[in-house]
């Protein structure tokens, strides 16, 4: 059966160069980094020439790029590392858990968070932002991408505002690092989040860029690796295997790889726009005016596309569409047992119907325009069947032919709207 995985902001597969370069490094260059003989300086050196590549896709200084497990583990060292009792934190609703739930954790200890709300495009307001700052606000946590939407924010606005301010700027960047230009000097971050497997690289290892001077207390203790920022013998497979993702990322991007990602996400996103009563989720055409020039090219990172198909509930679809062979993904988690929507859609303001019928399609380097053909040749006819089986498709249906020969066409926008008048009960 073909396969075609189109769910890369989930996990990404190595490439092959990756794979080669992390090889040795599970066999005959075993060496512990911080031994001194020749195997620890083997693998040391190594560690070392990844950080340069890690920098060099970054614009910072190798001294400044700290190896973690991963990204979590780095928001978590970013948010951690840096408050302290009695600090105020600005963060937004729709960050990674790995934010949010850091934040909700310092909350409990009584520190003070501000959870920034965004519009219906995704967007946090730079504006909402210098609001919110307070007197003893220590930290900004914004992210650079969004997993879900794939929605850049505001963030060389939002590091000038944190440095004007004096308060340090945080961005997780693990959505965006790879698919387009991520550099901190034009951010003004103080802190910046990176993770290997979203790049192409391995699983369970990631880094935390520290600009020079942050003060950062670790949060695990042990010996004195990553200059005593994060104790624990490095992962030297995995940051060989960063490393290379890295380089790999870097040339991508001078290539212009980023460009012809957009043309096959933008096809694909064309055609699933002419599947009946649908639309994209979060920002997608003109940039918001606050983003900078360079971000002002990618209202969203070029992989992405989350489109929300009415009437037909998004598990469902994942799963008929992996009995087909194709691979996509819905932001919603389960918790408690009961499947949650997307807080990220939820955030935004959708309906809560239309968080629950909605796709993230997310494109890799390995994807070619036949995968696209193929998702093009499912996807609308999954969609029609489930439809069919839907007792809201129908009732949705029913309603739109209703405001049509009305001639008081609400639109496919107004029509979960008018439904909800209609019923007399709010979908949201
Ligand atoms: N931040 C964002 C925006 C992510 O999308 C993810 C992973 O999905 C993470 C952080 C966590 O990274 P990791 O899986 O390396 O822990």
């Amino acid at each position: 059966m073909r396969r075609v995985y189109l769910d890369n902001n989930a996990t990404t597969p190595l490439l092959p160069e990756v794979l080669e370069a992390m090889r040795p490094y599970f066999a005959e260059r075993f060496g512990n980094a911080s031994s001194i003989h020749h195997h620890g300086q083997e693998t040391r050196a190594a560690v070392e020439r990844s950080r340069e590549s890690v920098a060099a896709l970054l614009g910072c200084r190798a001294s400044e790029i700290v190896f973690t497990s991963g990204g979590t583990e780095a928001d978590n060292l970013a948010v951690f590392g840096v408050a302290q009792a009695g600090d105020h934190i600005i963060t937004s609703t729709i960050e990674h858990h790995a934010v949010l739930n850091a934040c909700r954790h310092l909350e409990e200890k009584g520190f003070e968070v501000t959870y920034i709300p965004v519009e219906k495009r995704g967007v946090v307001d730079p504006a909402d932002v210098r609001r919110a700052l307070r007197p003893n606000t220590k930290l900004i946590c914004i992210m650079f991408a969004n997993n879900e939407t794939g929605v850049v924010q505001p963030v060389a606005e939002i590091g000038k505002i944190a440095a004007e301010a004096g308060v340090y700027f945080h961005t997780d960047a693990v959505q965006a690092v790879g698919k387009i230009p991520v550099h901190v000097e034009e951010i003004g971050c103080d802190l910046l989040t990176v993770s290997a497997h979203k790049l192409h690289g391995p699983q369970g290892v990631g880094a935390l860029y520290v600009r020079k001077g942050t003060e950062l207390e670790p949060v695990q203790y042990g010996g004195r690796h990553e200059r005593s920022r994060r104790a624990g013998t490095e992962n030297v497979p995995g940051i060989v295997g960063l490393g290379k993702a890295a380089e790999l990322a870097l040339a991508g991007l001078e290539r212009g790889d980023d460009q012809k990602m957009a043309e096959l996400r933008n096809r694909l996103e064309r055609e699933l726009l002419r599947i009946e009563v649908s639309g994209v989720n979060g920002a997608c055409e003109n940039p918001h005016p606050t983003q900078t020039a360079r971000c002002a090219g990618h209202p969203r990172v070029p992989n992405t596309t989350n489109i929300y198909f009415e009437g037909i509930d998004g598990e469902a679809l994942v799963i008929a569409l992996d009995l087909k062979g194709l691979a996509v993904s819905t932001g919603a988690a389960c918790s408690s047992g009961a499947i949650e929507p997307s807080h990220v859609l939820m955030a935004m303001g959708l309906p809560l119907e239309r968080a629950r019928g909605s796709i993230r399609f997310s494109l890799g380097k390995q994807n070619t325009v036949e995968d696209v053909e193929f998702a093009l040749a499912v996807v609308p006819e999954t969609v029609a069947r489930l439809r069919e089986l839907s007792p809201v498709w129908n009732e949705l249906r029913a309603l739109s032919r209703e405001l049509r020969a009305t001639k008081n066409a609400a639109g496919d926008n107004g029509l979960l709207e008018a439904r909800g008048s209609k019923l007399g009960n709010n979908s949201s």
